[in-house]
């Protein structure tokens, strides 16, 4: 509905998990090596991780084109005809993390924006306006 501003029910949901603190995380084709490294030694975060951008993807390509995911920064949609995200971009719940929000980010953009949590973070502020960074260790 046109000025309705309640956020989608899985927003809600990934809110309600986050009980106040979220955890970024960028991953790039450079991480792959670390990533599958944690995933052999069994880290949950990891599993977390994989499974949620495994799901993304899966989803993007199925997804009809105009319904496929956006860029978080420009208009550029994820399909199984486009060329594959650069980076991506996810939050979890610090506390549990349980489930994620995975958002791609173009090669356009991924060049663009040297700092990409700050990109998140202006995205993430749309839903959540009073959200706030603190890096690890100082919280
Ligand atoms: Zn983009």
């Amino acid at each position: 509905m046109p000025g309705d501003t309640t956020p989608p029910r899985a927003i809600r949901e990934f809110h309600k998990q986050c009980r106040g603190a979220i955890e970024a995380v960028i991953v790039t084709r450079h991480d792959a090596p670390a990533l599958t490294a944690a995933l052999m030694l069994g880290d949950p975060k990891a599993d977390v991780v994989v499974g949620a951008i495994e799901t993304w993807l899966g989803g993007a390509a199925t997804k009809k084109h105009d319904h496929s995911p956006l860029c978080l920064g420009c208009d550029t949609r994820f399909h199984r005809d486009s060329p594959p995200p650069t980076a991506f971009v996810l939050a979890i719940p610090f506390a549990s993390p349980s489930c994620a929000m995975v958002s791609g980010v173009c090669g356009a953009c991924a060049e663009r924006e040297a700092d990409l949590l700050a990109m998140a973070m202006r995205f993430w502020r749309q839903i959540w306006p009073t959200m706030y960074r603190t890096d690890a260790g100082q919280g």
